[in-house]
């Protein structure tokens, strides 16, 4: 079955032509969960890496950028693998209630016990520094408009599974960006390190294969309010009289959902937006990568992909992460180089 994002139900550039200097091209990446290998663009998967690089652990001495302090008190730690089990026991039961069985409501209860029995976390020690989860692996074979490349073919995003405080932003998983060339390596890690426990289970994602889709956005409202408030304001009245309450500007319009790459990136709610400069050279910095809680606004969400009979898919959030109150964590790059740090803020 082949889906695609369907065309916009409005098109706020016809009222308001001024938009379209604000277009830009968000990769939407449509991540579905599967086995994906190395050589393949993923979330959650396995990460191409030299095998004379050592891997980076959170508050460990091997990777000199990235040393944090300690983890919250507060995360709710528990063993990696009792988080796969638990997830494989819920995901049977999804496959059977979707295979029409008539299985008890609680069947999952007994079997979430049995597995929090043999994964206790009496069985499991603190080792001190905490190897870093693959996140994200992107190769510019899939995604053609990764910047750098002279330099570069792949992308990659790993974070630390636990809440931090002396991150900015604080309460997140501890993140690191890595640009590569892929062609220059020649003998790849095998089994990279794990972490025996992890703080918070919505920082695990699950393996999945993406699919990558180019889209256009623009700025989302309170980032017009802020940068072009008349205009903002113009759309408010446009919205108002036309009594658009079926749908919103940034549903009907503005914004994706969901795991992207470029466009106008996340939307800002929970801060108010403010200038992101690169804190090497003071340039203005782009968005990268949108980490999201999910993969649509709801089954009302007009960016749910549609097949070719135009039937809606049913997506949930199969990386299953979740950021906060199911915010985004967004990545920003500076264009002038990729030496210049990456900054993240979560929205
Ligand atoms: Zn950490
Ligand atoms: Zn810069």
């Amino acid at each position: 079955m082949v889906y695609s994002t369907p065309s916009r139900p409005h098109d706020f550039t016809v009222p308001f032509p001024e938009l379209k200097r604000l277009a830009r091209s968000a990769i939407r990446l449509h991540p579905r969960n599967g086995s994906p290998q190395q050589q393949e663009s993923s979330i959650g998967g396995p990460l191409l890496w030299p095998s004379d690089e050592p891997w980076p652990l959170c508050g460990g001495e091997s990777h000199p950028t990235f040393q944090f302090p300690s983890h919250q008190e507060f995360n709710f730690e528990e063993p990696l693998d009792l988080v796969y089990a638990r997830r494989a026991v819920l995901a049977e039961r999804d496959a059977k209630v979707a295979a029409g069985e008539d299985i008890p409501s609680d069947w999952a209860i007994p079997r979430l016990e049995v597995v929090k029995e043999r994964y206790s976390m009496a069985n499991y020690q603190h080792h001190g520094a905490t190897p870093l989860l693959p996140v994200l692996q992107v190769y510019r074979s899939d995604v053609l408009d990764l910047p750098f490349p002279d330099q570069y073919d792949l992308l990659q995003l790993l974070w630390c599974p636990y809440d931090h405080t002396d991150i900015h932003p604080p309460y997140n998983p501890a993140p690191l960006l890595i640009w590569r060339d892929s062609t220059v390596i020649n003998s790849s890690i095998e089994s990279p390190p794990l972490p025996s426990l992890v703080g918070l289970d919505n920082y695990v994602p699950e393996p999945c294969v993406l699919e990558p889709e180019e889209v256009t956005e623009y700025p989302d409202d309170r980032e017009l309010e802020a940068n072009q408030p008349d205009l903002s304001t113009q759309i408010d009245t446009y919205i108002d009289k036309a009594a658009m309450d079926e749908f919103s500007y940034i549903d009907a319009f503005a914004s994706a959902p969901g795991w992207k790459l470029f466009g106008h990136g996340g939307e800002w709610g929970a801060i108010d937006p403010y200038p992101i400069d690169c804190h090497t050279c003071d340039s203005p910095m782009q968005p990268l990568i949108t980490v999201d809680s999910a993969e649509s606004n709801g089954n009302d969400c007009t960016w749910r992909r549609r097949d070719e009979d135009g039937a809606p898919e049913h997506v949930g959030n199969p990386p299953q992460v979740v950021i906060g109150r199911w915010y985004q964590f967004q990545v920003f790059y500076c264009p002038s180089s990729a030496t210049h740090s990456p900054r993240y803020e979560m929205y």
